[in-house]
């Protein structure tokens, strides 16, 4: 068998085990026109996709991509005639066709007999240039972020910077070259004594990330707020080697932030010093600020105020119009006024006016807006109850001109019916005097009494009414003897009303003087006893009954007449309310009005109890006062 040059030439263990266990893809080519290879080791072999073997004697220039071939073989022909090694870059061409970059390197050895062999070895650059690519694209992403980005050197004293980027070029005015090798601290000029550097230092001495804020100058010597962010960077080995600075100008936000705290606490002040309550709500109504009227107008510390609900102050009946008005607010309805009680610390309620309107304000560092009410709240008390006054006022006005329009009609009209009576038996008694005859001549004389006694009565009705109005009227209490003072009561109305009966049921000790205002009493009776008369028919009687029944005199006036409907009841003590069942029955509607007030002058009561069609009875209870 004929020895294999090969073999013959590198057939020892050293050069087996170099050549087979080398990391590199190693082949051996014959040093031809064509060259081929000769021998290659397991690394060439997977990276080519070949066997070992199959390798052995292919033409290198099948193993070469097209398009790098003829300068590649060029490059093998130029090794043949040099020393040493030399490099090259080219495509290689594996089995499955998908051509990878190589770094080629060649070298001519002499095997047995002179024999010229080249010693090929390369490497699959891929990975390699992907991750050369991926760093420049982020050093070119690092160089022109428009924040400042420093790497800083952990392991040399003083750390200083061994790169800045174009935007801390830009943001501080120091050029790279000015900045480099320095340590960061010339940005904070002779401003040494900023609270938030101790947090800095001690995060650089510790190897921690932080974020401060400084006051730093650039190379102009103008001031800019620095958002300063450190992250310590370390090896495989844990070992801290470098600190990757941000820098972040943040003075506009600073300013910003500076004006609104100056804003904010000028607000307060003038908040505070203004009479009227400034509150400022969130659309839950929750107060986040109160000026310090709170105290005086509701007695409550402005601090106490803040958290809570406005509402739970709020006048549960006024709480559906604040609510309302919240919501027109909100709306962005413009400034609107409303008026509601609120409750004080004691506990005692007040009325407010409150001037509302819509704030909304943006929040610093981001893009929300929150909306605000601001409530300018007075204190409308005096002016509500001077309103409230007013408005009674004019009621009352408004009432007693219509009193008077009434009065004056029923005066009028109640006057005439007597009068024309009086008119007509006096003028018959003149024209026929003497024959006439003595009978009619008293049926006339007693007409023109009983009417001059009803006018006497509408008389004293209107006199006791007007002094009732006016608040003029007088208790004068006297012992009455009631039996007496009954009887001549009866008589007078039976004058009036001489057709009807009246039957007196007196259940008091006979004789009895008890303290009572005659004049007063008259007035209740004589309209209770008057109006049974009128409202019944001639041949009914009507009853008076008076008992003594613990400490008070008890009268009770029954009829059996025409009776009260029931939706005259509620009103019947109104002056001039007559029911709607009277008919022809002449009156004036303050009889009743007139018992009343007398009754509550003595302190007593009146009720009254009735069916329309079936009578009344009309209860009176006067308290019996000892001296
Ligand atoms: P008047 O002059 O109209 O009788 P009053 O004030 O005395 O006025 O009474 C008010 C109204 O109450 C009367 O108009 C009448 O409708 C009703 N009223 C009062 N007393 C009686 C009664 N005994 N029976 C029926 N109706 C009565």
């Amino acid at each position: 068998m004929s020895l294999n040059p090969v073999h013959s030439l590198f057939d020892n263990p050293a050069f087996e085990a170099l050549f087979s266990q080398s990391s590199e893809a190693v082949l051996l080519l014959s040093a031809g026109d064509s060259p081929t290879v000769t021998m290659a080791n397991p690394v060439a072999a997977d990276l080519l996709g070949f066997d070992a073997r199959t390798l052995v004697g292919m033409p290198v220039a099948e193993l070469i991509a097209e398009g790098d071939l003829t300068e590649a073989l060029e490059f093998l022909d130029t090794i043949k005639n040099r020393h040493g090694a030399a490099k090259r870059a080219c495509a290689m061409r594996p089995a499955d066709g998908f051509c990878f970059p190589a770094e080629l390197v060649a070298q001519k050895i002499a095997g047995a007999d002179n024999k010229v062999f080249l010693l090929l070895t390369f490497q699959d650059l891929t990975e390699r240039i992907r991750a050369s690519e991926d760093i420049a694209l982020r050093n070119i992403a690092i160089a022109n972020v428009h924040s400042g980005v420093t790497i800083a050197d952990a392991r040399q004293p003083d750390l200083p910077l061994i790169y800045v980027n174009r935007g801390f070029q830009e943001m501080t005015g120091y050029s790279a070259k000015e900045a480099v090798g320095r340590s960061c601290r010339f940005l904070q000029g002779a401003d040494r004594k900023q609270p938030q550097l101790e947090a800095l230092r001690s995060a650089l001495r510790n190897g921690d990330a932080c974020v401060v804020r400084l006051r730093n100058y650039r190379k102009d010597g103008s001031l800019f707020f620095n958002e300063l962010h450190i992250s310590p960077v370390r090896n495989e080995f844990g070992e801290l080697t470098h600190f990757v600075g941000i820098q972040i100008d943040v003075t506009e936000r600073e300013r910003a932030r500076e004006r609104l705290t100056l804003s904010e606490s000028r607000y307060r002040m003038l908040a505070n010093t203004v009479d009227d309550l400034i509150i400022r709500r969130d659309p839950n109504d929750l107060i986040e600020f109160s000026s310090s009227a709170s105290t005086r107008m509701i007695g409550v510390d402005p601090e106490d105020l803040v958290g809570r609900n406005l509402k739970s102050y709020i006048h549960p009946e006024d709480r559906a119009t604040v609510v309302a008005q919240m919501k027109r607010i909100l709306l962005s309805e413009g400034p609107r006024t409303v008026t509601f009680r609120m409750r004080l610390a004691n506990g005692t309620y007040r009325w407010f006016e409150s001037r509302d309107r819509l704030m909304t304000e943006s929040s610093e560092g981001d893009d929300t807006t929150e909306s605000l009410i601001v409530s300018v709240i007075r204190d409308v008390t005096l002016r509500k109850r001077a309103e409230e006054e007013t408005r009674k006022a004019l009621q009352k006005e408004k009432e007693i001109n219509e009193m008077k329009t009434a009065f004056i009609s029923m005066v009028s009209h109640e006057f005439r019916t007597p009068m024309t009576g009086i008119q007509s038996s006096s003028s018959l008694l003149r024209k026929f005097g003497e024959k006439l005859g003595p009978e009619k001549r008293e049926r006339h004389l007693a007409n023109i009494e009983s009417a001059l006694k009803r006018m006497n009565r509408l008389l004293d009705d209107v006199l006791f009414f007007s002094r009732a109005e006016a608040n003029k009227l007088k208790v004068q209490r006297a012992p009455l003897s009631l039996q007496a003072y009954l009887a001549e009561l009866v008589e007078g109305l039976s004058l009036i009303y001489p057709e009807h009966e009246v039957r007196v049921e007196l259940e008091t000790p006979k004789n009895q003087p008890y303290p009572l205002d005659s004049h007063l009493l008259s007035h209740i009776l004589q309209n209770l006893i008057g109006n049974a008369l009128k409202y019944s028919a001639q041949d009914a009687p009507v009853f008076l009954n008076l008992r003594d029944a613990d400490d008070t005199l008890v009268f009770t006036i029954t009829d059996s007449g025409i009776g009260i409907p029931e939706v005259d009841q509620a009103r019947l003590f109104e002056a001039f309310h007559r029911a709607q069942n009277v008919g022809t029955i002449q009156g004036t509607g303050i009889g009743l009005n007139i018992a009343q007030r007398a009754v509550e002058l003595l302190g007593g009561s009146i009720r009254f109890h009735s069916q329309q069609g079936s009578g009344s009875v009309f209860t009176v209870t006067l308290p019996l006062l000892h001296d």
